[in-house]
């Protein structure tokens, strides 16, 4: 047998022919106080914190299959952070000198999932890291948006709007993001990290359409597909 060959998940960077290549994903957990209170699961003030997904749970092509092993499956928009050199121990001062640029992403979520394991106090992984639970638009470099530190976000489904804040109510802002997980993990190129999601989240079914847009960036436009495979359902009557 051939041994396989893997393609590596990369992105559109907005006005440059290269393409980012994507190392890790991180995402923050509760950093916007209305959605914790709406997920009602946590302490107000509990400080935020870090999970992963794999890398090859990225979709750049906006084409999203209902996943399998949920009747549940919820948006959470998200500003993320293109990080574009290595980078460890950093203070919020010089946080930003790392940052390639901005995009816009959906943190997709088996919300059933992860609240079984929010209960029995399991790990998040089987809500949080599928395949395809990474939507990201292009990325933004920073010579072209600037920092992403305030300004409207707003998600629609099928044209009806269902999330909209601004970046300022974020918990923890984009350096204080960076200068935390750095001090957790070795930041390097090609890392991106979701920068949490405002109230308002809640669940798509097959054929609905999900537009994100955070002020100064392209629209990310997602398109929910039947299942790939069988819907394989939790219920086990
Ligand atoms: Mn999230």
């Amino acid at each position: 047998m051939p041994v396989p060959l893997l393609t590596h998940p990369e992105l559109p960077i907005v006005g440059r022919a290269e393409k980012f290549p994507v190392r890790r994903i991180y995402c923050v957990g509760r950093n916007y106080l209305e959605h914790i209170r709406e997920m009602k699961e946590a302490d107000e003030r509990d400080p935020p914190f870090f999970f992963q997904k794999p890398s090859d749970a990225l979709v750049s092509n906006g084409k999203v299959p209902y996943p399998a092993f949920t009747d549940d499956f919820q948006y959470e928009f998200e500003l993320v952070i293109a990080i574009g050199r290595a980078a460890s121990k950093l203070n919020t001062e010089q946080a930003l000198d790392c940052v390639y640029g901005y995009g816009v992403g959906l943190d997709m979520t088996r919300r059933d999932r992860q609240r079984d394991a929010f209960k029995s106090g399991l790990p998040w992984e089987i809500g949080k890291s599928f395949d395809h639970s990474s939507p990201c638009g292009p990325i933004h470099p920073v010579s072209l948006c600037g920092h992403k530190l305030t300004g409207a976000l707003e998600l629609s489904v099928n044209g009806q709007v269902r999330q909209r804040s601004v970046l300022e109510k974020m918990i923890w802002n984009v350096p204080e993001i960076i200068a935390q997980l750095s001090r957790q993990y070795r930041l390097m190129p090609g890392d991106l990290i979701y920068t949490g999601t405002p109230d308002g989240v809640g669940a798509v079914v097959a054929g609905d359409r999900l537009v994100g847009t955070v002020a100064g960036l392209e629209p990310l436009v997602v398109d929910i597909l039947p299942p790939l495979l069988p819907h394989a359902s939790a219920s086990l009557d």
